[in-house]
């Protein structure tokens, strides 16, 4: 398995909780290491930029709204296989079916306010970590 990097969100309801630390924690002890980090908020258009896979799905809306409504925390995850590893650590979209142990089966509220974001597939992660990062900005 090869080394990776996807891409991280912290989202609002768990920046409003203050939950960075304990979330980040999470991926430390799953073998990921953050190389690159900032806490940003987003507007309501730039969350619609990077969720636009989604824009014909009914929660669209909603979803940018949340994503907008308070501070991120985005970052790059790096680490053997770390695309799998870090939806592994992430749990199941929907809180009610994450693992025990998982970020969201911990933290999440809401199938739509659950706390963490990664990215899916190589070609997403890459794509998603230069809508957010620069190549010099993240350091392994
Ligand atoms: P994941 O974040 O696990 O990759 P998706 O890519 O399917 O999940 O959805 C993106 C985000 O949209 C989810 O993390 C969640 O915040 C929101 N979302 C997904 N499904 C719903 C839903 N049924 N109702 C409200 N929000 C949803
Ligand atoms: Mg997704």
């Amino acid at each position: 398995m090869a080394t990776e990097h996807t891409l991280s969100i912290i989202k609002p309801d768990a920046t409003a909780r203050n939950l960075t630390g304990k979330i980040n924690a999470k991926f430390e002890e799953a073998g990921l290491r953050i190389v690159a980090q900032k806490r940003i908020h987003l507007t309501k258009a730039q969350a619609g930029e990077f969720y636009k896979v989604h824009a014909e799905r009914p929660f669209y809306d909603e979803l940018c709204t949340f994503m907008a409504s308070g501070p991120v925390v985005v970052q790059v995850l790096e680490g053997e296989g770390a695309i799998a590893k870090n939806r592994e650590v992430m749990g199941a979209t929907n809180p009610a079916d994450a693992e025990p142990g998982t970020i969201r089966a911990e933290f999440a509220e809401s199938v739509g306010e659950n706390s963490v974001h990664g990215s899916d597939a190589p070609e997403t992660a890459a794509e998603e970590i230069s809508y957010f990062f620069a190549g010099i900005e993240v350091v392994g």
